[in-house]
Formats: structure tokens, sequence, C-alpha cells
């Protein structure tokens, strides 16, 4: 039986690829805001209908570079969730702001927004919530709170590439929108990311911050960091995102695979799918409890026949050991996301996982009830 892993990186053909990158051996330009660069970026603005796309290396950077691009006072408090990646808080910590967790909903397990309000305080801020798996949070009313108490809302939007709200895509909710371009995202530029923002207030400072804080050849405005895409990363996007339409919809029929097979399986539980949400796909969470066997005897079981899942997102980044001395942190205040950490595995997905090898994965995960 061959190895099945928690994901593959969608690639295009070597040949597809090698004629992307020749111009490079043409022009000598690798990096640097170059063609590629800029087809990429024309690319998403219209795959994305958004106004304003700036590149970056990888998500990580670009969500620090955001949050830094709005000029927060040192200590002010930031509202976000830890039921994320460990970049999400880390990008408000490297900015000298104190993220306050708000714990998710049971339902998409995104940022419960009932409970933002009541963490609101007068140095509050931002918001940072996270989309998670291809669900998209609640747009609406975070928008509501933000306008009504003057925040700013910057999604991490990593997990939601090509997704859409009543047609609209993820990249246009918020001051802010943060893509992850890495590897394992469902749109790959090998590591990659962006900011994608509606208006074009922060794009020159955006731009300058990844190059230094150069703004022209006699001027440096700023003091800036390096984290620009380079031309083979963007080549690769460029690739990629010709043939990502093809990649959702195969993902979308993994998807159903496994709701066939394990939906109203007692003790598991799947995600439903959100209400005027088109989604990605980008992973597929299953929650153990009273099912007879515990997430981590299901991982284990898995594991053993060279199939490995994840516990994604164990542990919670509020009960990071270098978040141990954060006043704001502690699992025990946000229930919903620690119940979910215990729980919760994320099984193989990815466009070209064999519907075959869904269901030996089905299998598996089926007779640990013993
Ligand atoms: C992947 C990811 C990031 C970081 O993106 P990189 O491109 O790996 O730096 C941030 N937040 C979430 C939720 C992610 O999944």
């Amino acid at each position: 039986m061959s190895q099945i892993l928690v994901t593959r990186s969608s690639m295009p053909d070597y040949e597809e690829f090698c004629e992307e990158i020749k111009k490079l051996w043409e022009s000598h330009w690798l990096t640097n805001m170059g063609t590629e660069h800029k087809e990429l970026q024309r690319e998403l603005e219209g795959y994305l209908g958004c106004p304003h796309v700036v590149l970056y290396t990888n998500g990580h950077l670009a969500l620090e570079n955001v949050i830094a691009a709005m000029q927060f006072p040192k200590g002010s408090e930031v509202i976000t969730t830890p039921f994320t990646f460990a970049s999400t808080t880390h990008a408000i910590v490297r900015n000298d702001l104190i993220p306050v967790f708000c714990d998710v909903n049971p339902e998409d397990y995104t940022i419960d927004a009932e409970k933002i309000e009541s963490l609101i305080t007068e140095k509050t801020v931002a918001i940072v919530p996270v989309h998670v798996y291809g669900n998209m949070c609640d747009v609406e009313k975070i928008a509501d709170i933000a306008k009504r108490h003057g925040l700013k809302v910057i999604y991490d939007a990593a997990h939601a590439f090509a997704v859409k709200y009543k047609g609209v895509s993820s990249a246009n909710f918020g001051d802010a929108a943060m893509f992850s371009f890495h590897a394992t995202k469902v749109f790959n530029t090998i590591e990659g990311g962006a900011v994608c923002l509606a208006n074009d207030t922060l794009v020159d400072t955006l731009n300058d911050m990844k190059n230094f804080g150069i703004r022209g050849p006699e001027r440096c405005v700023f003091v800036g960091g390096n984290a620009k895409m380079n031309e083979f990363q963007a080549a690769m996007g460029i690739c990629n995102l010709r043939h990502l339409d093809r990649e959702i919809a195969k993902r979308k029929s993994v998807m159903e695979r496994y709701r066939e097979r394990l939906e109203g399986v007692a003790g598991l539980r799947l995600c439903r799918p959100q209400k005027d949400v088109e989604s990605n796909y980008a992973y597929f969470p299953v929650v153990f409890d009273g099912f007879g066997a515990d997430r981590n005897q299901v991982f284990e079981a898995l594991g053993q026949q060279e199939i490995t899942a994840r516990k994604y997102f164990y542990p919670l980044t509020n009960s990071f050991e270098c978040y141990t001395d954060l006043p704001t942190a502690g699992v025990e205040k946000t229930p919903v996301a620690a119940y979910l950490a215990d729980r919760v595995l994320t099984l193989p997905m990815y466009a070209d996982l064999a519907l075959e090898d869904v269901d030996r994965i089905c299998d598996i995960v089926l007779s640990c009830r013993g």
C-alpha cells in the first residue's frame, strides 16, 4: 500500500513551467518586481475581483506587514482566535500588539462573532479573524461590529483563496485580507502570499515595506525589511492559476466522497457546508466525540497504514509555551476552541487524491470504532 500524505502540492506540467521560466533565461531578471511578478499581480486582481493585490514572498510577512502598515500604538489590543496557525498570533505579537483571544463557534470553527464585543476595551484597535478550512467568518457581523467601534479588520484568509461569500471573493472583506500561497495551500507559488486591499491608501506603504522602505533610486522612506516575491515563485503562480478551478472541482469530489462515507456516523462531526459560501475545499476536518476511539487513536491507526492525517489546529496558539507570560493566554478562556483542538483531525485532502484512497482512509477510520 502506498503512502498518503495529508496534502500534495499542486504543480503544473513540467513542460508548462519550463516554458514560463524560459523568459527568465532571456531577461536575467530574477526578482524585484519583474514581468512575472507584474503579470501574476494583474491576473490575481482579475481572478479575485480585487483592485489591489500586493505580492509577498510568503503569507506570514504579508500579514506582519499589513498590520505594521496600520501603525497602531504599541501595546494596543487585537481581537483574534487561537484556533489558527502560529503565524496569525505571531504576526500580532511581533508588531508589539497584544492578542486578545476570542472563542470560535462550534458550527464552522471561525471566530464567534457574538463574543467579540465583550472583549472590546478602550485599547482595542483591530480584529484579526481567521477563515478556517475553506469556511468563511461571519463577515457581515464582523463588519458591523468594526464599524460601530471604529476598529480595523484584517482577515487571515490563508485558507480561503478562491472562496466566495454571496459571489464576492474573500479578498474583498475587511480593510485587508492576507493570503498564503505556501506549497500546502489550495493555490501555491511554492512559498508566497499577498495582501488584498479594497482601496489604495496602503498600497505604496506595503510595496515600500517589502523592499527595505526604498522608494525610487535615491529615497529610503521607511525602515522596511525584505519580503519580495521572486520571478520563479510568480511563474509557478501563473501556471497554477490556469488550472486552479479544475483543481478545486477535483477537491470537491474528494470532499463529496468523504461525506458519503462519513456523514451521519455516530460520534463523528463534519463541517456543514455554509450558506451562501462557495468553498475551496482546502481541508477535511472531522471531530471525534463519542466515536468509540478518540482523535489520537484514529491518528495512530492511520499512521500505521502510512496515512498522515493532521491534528490541525492543535495545540491552540494561546497554549504555546512562547506565550506563557502573555496575560491573555490560556485555553480555558476559549472553551470551544479547546474542545475542538483535542478532537479534530484533518484527513488527507488534495485534488489528485484517488477516490479509492478516500475509501481506504474511511475504512480505517471506521474500523477504529472497535
Ligand atoms: C499558512 C498559513 C499562514 C502563513 O502563511 P505562510 O505563507 O506559510 O507564511 C498564516 N495563517 C494561516 C491560517 C495559515 O494556514
